[in-house]
Order: structure tokens, then C-alpha cells, then sequence
């Protein structure tokens, strides 16, 4: 089982990837975690990406698609994947289309996470992330057990250098403006289920299951 989760900055994608990844071991790609990862290394595409990220604005397709491509090449799925925050732009969609082709994977299901923008300002503003795992935790709801401290691993919470308020401000700008048509564009296809992400984490879960039929 192969699916995309789609979603604003804030939506859930991330806490429902994991949720999908242990019960039904699937693998999580998210390009977002792949360039934190880059940006900690202080690699050169960390240092490229970093550029982008802090203003909230998109990395470029084509840095984008590479690493999906190298990444998806790997073809180490025994159960599936997750792609978590990509596709992001419709060039991005289409290249992921012939990249699937290339490479014999089927996409099952385009998963959407709809959640109000004044509902992701708030989660957004209280998301913690662990700078050892990459765990997240959130203020309000989701907190670990000691405040600054990851439940898994000990290491410290820090906060994204893209979730200061402007930097919030320009992600969902940019959301709207360069994701949204996404959307337009899988539900003309036919191809997309939308879900209420305003919902208690669990409950956004069993949505999902329900909808995969699983
Ligand atoms: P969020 O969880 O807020 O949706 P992510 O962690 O997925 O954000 O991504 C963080 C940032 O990384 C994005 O704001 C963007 O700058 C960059 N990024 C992630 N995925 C993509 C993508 N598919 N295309 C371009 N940029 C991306
Ligand atoms: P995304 O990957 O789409 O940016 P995350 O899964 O990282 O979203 O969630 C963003 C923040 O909101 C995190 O701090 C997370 O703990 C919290 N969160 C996720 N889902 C919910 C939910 N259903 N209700 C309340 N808070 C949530
Ligand atoms: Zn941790």
C-alpha cells in the first residue's frame, strides 16, 4: 500500500505517518525530515534548503524531486510507503507520476488532512521537536512527560527555525498559493479522499483506516 497524505503546515501529516508506520509498517518519506536531516549535517543541499526553509517558502522542485527520486530508488517498501509533504506543486505531482512509472510503484491512495488555518497557527506555535529522534510534541496537545525533554530519547525539544510567527504567516501563503491547486488537481483525477483533521488524533487515525479499508 502506497499513499500520499497532503495537508497544509500543521495538519498531522507527521503524527499520522507514524501512526501508520507502526501498525502497518509502512515506510515514511517526508521530504521535510529529509531536509532537516541535511540542514543539521550542514551538508550542502542542508545549507541550500536551509535558505528556503527559514522564510517558508518552498525548496525548488528540482532539489525536491531529486531527492524523492534517490530516495524511492532505494525500492526498499516491503509494505509500502508513506510520502509525507510530497507532492507539494503540481510540477512536483507530475514528475512523481512518471517517477512511479520508471520505477513500477502504484500510488493507492491520495490521503487529504483538512484542517482550518486558525486551528494551525495554534498548532503550530506549540509544536516541539526532538533535535535527537525528530519526535514531535506539542505544547497544548501533545506534551512530553518532562517539559523540554523527549519521552523516547531524552534529547532536548527545540523549536523549527520556520515556526516563528512570519515564517507561519508565509508557509500557509505559500500553501494556498502553490499546494492548494494540488488538490483541484487529484480531485479532477478522482483520486482524492478528504478527511477532517480537526479531530482528536486517534480519531483523524480511524478516519483514515476507514477510508483505506484496512
Ligand atoms: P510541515 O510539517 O509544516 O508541513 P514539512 O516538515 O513537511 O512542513 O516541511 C518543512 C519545509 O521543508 C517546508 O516548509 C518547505 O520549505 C520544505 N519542504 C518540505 N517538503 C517539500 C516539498 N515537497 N517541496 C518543496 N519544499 C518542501
Ligand atoms: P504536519 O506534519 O502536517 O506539519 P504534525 O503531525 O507535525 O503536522 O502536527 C503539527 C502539530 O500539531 C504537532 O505539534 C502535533 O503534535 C499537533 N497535532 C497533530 N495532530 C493533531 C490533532 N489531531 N489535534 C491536535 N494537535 C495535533
Ligand atoms: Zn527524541
Amino acid at each position: 500500500m502506497n499513499i500520499i497524505l497532503m495537508g497544509p503546515p500543521g495538519a498531522g501529516k507527521g503524527t499520522q505517518a507514524e501512526k501508520l508506520v507502526s501498525k502497518y509498517g509502512l515506510v515514511q518519506i517526508s521530504t521535510g525530515d529529509m531536509f532537516r536531516k541535511e540542514m543539521k549535517e550542514d551538508s550542502k543541499l542542508g545549507v541550500i534548503a536551509k535558505f528556503f526553509i527559514q522564510y517558508g517558502h518552498l525548496v525548488p522542485d528540482d532539489i525536491t524531486i531529486d531527492i524523492v527520486r534517490e530516495r524511492l530508488s532505494k525500492n526498499d517498501f516491503p509494505n509500502g510507503f508513506i510520502l509525507d509533504g510530497f507532492p507539494r506543486t503540481v510540477v512536483q505531482a507530475r514528475s512523481l507520476e512518471s517517477l512511479c512509472k520508471e520505477l513500477g510503484f502504484k500510488i493507492d491512495a491520495i490521503i487529504n488532512l483538512d484542517v482550518d488555518f486558525d486551528k494551525l497557527i495554534k498548532r503550530l506555535s506549540g509544536r516541539r521537536v526532538c533535535r535527537e529522534c525528530g519526535a514531535t510534541y506539542n505544547l497544548e496537545f501533545k506534551p512530553s512527560k518532562k517539559p523540554g525533554i523527549c519521552d523516547i530519547c531524552g534529547g532536548e525539544l527545540y523549536q523549527r527555525i520556520d515556526e516563528s510567527e512570519d515564517a507561519v504567516k508565509i508557509r500557509l501563503q505559500t500553501y494556498t498559493r502553490q499546494t492548494r491547486p494540488l488538490i483541484d488537481y487529484y480531485t479532477m483525477k478522482g483520486q482524492l479522499i478528504n478527511i477532517n483533521g480537526d479531530q482528536s488524533m486517534d480519531d483523524v487515525f480511524k478516519d483514515i483506516e476507514k477510508c483505506l479499508g484496512v
